[in-house]
């Protein structure tokens, strides 16, 4: 056995139920159980003392006492000016991209005649104040800026909010200078060196600050909380659920690659691993139908894992339980394990990828091809790369325009189009023993709607 072996899970010549395939399925435990303990006194210290507790818990966790919670005009602006010439014209070109898609998802508002003066439209409003957090403790990520601002700002939010952590590299806690050049470039200038479940927190309750002078606000409460973080940064999303927006709680990053025998075994191999250095809990997964294939791709792991920068992450993550090689008796075996793991990303690299695009039902994201990895949707193909994870692609879809805004029916019935249902509408009323509903709509019709005699 080599060093790197993914497990392998055999599914060949199985007639497995949904449960029992659900069940097959790698996943990594997600532990919030432990994490709402910790994360619950957070937010209920920043909801009282705010931004007292916002300086505490960033010396505490970032290990620096941040100087301007609210990072200054002029901060932002220098960031800009000395961000290195290469980054800038790559951050521009995935901003480029990532504005044209937004802009064709923009919704747009319908109508419906149901009869005359009977009318229900659809208007499609956005959220008016967004809080973006963008994740900052392990690495940081200029790409989640991008992929979170820039939905926001098509969808017309009118008003948007960044929060990630302090960086201890800055003696005064100024956030990262790339993530700072970022926001300016995508003219955003409300940005917080606030990190963790305190950012949720200061989100979901708002903060008053010790700057300039106590008392004053720090920053407002928001509508919706969005963006990927750590289990802490999840869990305090999910706790403040009930009176916030909020995405989606994100788990462990994952990939799964649907791979036939003329799959490159190489690209397959170095996918994984791209997958794996994200974290040791990412899932990286191979569903394949050639036995041929896993051993190809497990011999360029066991060549390739050595040889990259985080290689003691990249083991840990590929021989985790969340990871594994799913070896099926052919393609139709392969798109049900793939729609049962439902995976935030994932690739097909088989020889008629169009053949199965149309049957996957369930991922975040779906990189069709040998020339769509997954990298490339991390930072701009244009696509968003905050997507759902654990599974719950079965039932949530990745960032979009869609996700700042909301659908509001408006209804317009004139006198004609009411009257000719208001007799209906009474009789429902009363079946459902809610007269005053019936009386409510005869009171514009008839003298005396509580006499029934008269009706
Ligand atoms: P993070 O910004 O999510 O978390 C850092 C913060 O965690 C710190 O500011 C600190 O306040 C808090 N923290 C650290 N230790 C703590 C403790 N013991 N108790 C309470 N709070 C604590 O950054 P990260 O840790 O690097 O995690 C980023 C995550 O986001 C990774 O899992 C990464 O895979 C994920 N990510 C996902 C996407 C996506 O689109 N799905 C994109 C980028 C990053």
């Amino acid at each position: 056995m080599s060093e790197n072996t993914m497990r392998i899970i055999d599914l060949r010549g199985k007639r497995l139920t949904r449960a029992e395939m659900l069940d097959a399925m790698p996943r990594a435990e997600m532990g919030t159980n432990e994490a709402s303990d910790l994360v619950r006194p957070i937010l209920e210290d920043v909801k009282s003392r705010g931004a007292a507790a916002l300086r505490d818990f960033g010396e505490k966790f970032d290990h620096v006492r941040v100087e301007h919670l609210r990072v200054p005009a002029e901060a932002m602006q220098k960031a800009l000016d000395e961000l290195d010439a290469d980054v800038r014209a790559s951050i521009e070109e995935s901003v480029r991209r990532s504005r044209a898609v937004c802009a064709s998802q923009v919704p747009e508002d319908f109508h419906t005649d149901l009869a005359p003066g009977a009318r229900v439209s659809e208007r499609w409003i956005p959220v008016q104040r967004v809080g973006l957090y963008v994740p900052g403790g392990k690495a940081v990520y200029p790409s989640s800026v991008i992929m979170n601002v820039v939905p926001a700002q098509a969808a017309g939010v009118e008003s948007l909010a960044v929060a990630t952590p302090p960086s201890r590299a800055n003696a005064d806690g100024l956030p990262d200078k790339t993530i700072l050049a970022t926001c300016a470039i995508l003219g955003v200038d409300e940005v917080y060196a606030v990190g963790g479940a305190q950012a949720v927190a200061m989100f979901a309750y708002g903060a008053r600050g010790s700057e300039p002078q106590d008392g004053e606000i720090l920053c407002e409460p928001v509508d919706k909380i969005t963006g990927p973080g750590n289990i802490f940064v999840a869990t305090a999303k999910s706790l403040v659920s009930s009176i916030v927006g909020i995405d989606s709680v994100a788990g462990p990053t994952e990939i799964a690659i649907i791979a036939d025998a003329q799959a490159n075994p190489e690209w397959v191999a170095a996918d994984l691993i791209g997958q794996a250095e994200h974290d040791e809990l990412a899932g990286s997964v191979l569903i394949t139908d050639s036995e041929e294939l896993a051993r190809k791709v497990q011999e360029s792991l066991d060549r390739r894992v050595p040889r990259t920068e985080h290689a003691q992450r990249v083991h840990t993550s590929l021989t985790g339980r969340q990871s594994g090689i799913i070896l099926t008796d052919g393609l139709d075996q392969s798109i049900d394990a793939a729609n049962a793991y439902a995976a935030e990303h994932l690739e097909i690299q088989t020889e008629d990828p169009d053949a199965i695009v149309p049957r996957i039902h369930n991922a975040g994201a779906i990189f069709r091809g040998p020339y769509s990895p997954v990298p490339l949707g991390d930072y701009m193909s244009g696509s968003n790369h905050v997507l759902p994870t654990s599974g719950t692609a079965r039932f949530s879809a990745g960032l979009g325009v869609h996700t700042f805004m909301k659908p509001v029916e408006v209804i317009e019935y004139d006198e004609q189009g009411l009257k000719a249902l208001a007799s209906r509408i009474n009789t429902f009323a009363v079946s459902e023993d809610l007269p005053a509903h019936g009386e409510s709509v005869l009171s514009r019709f008839v003298k005396d709607p509580y006499d029934k005699a008269t009706l």
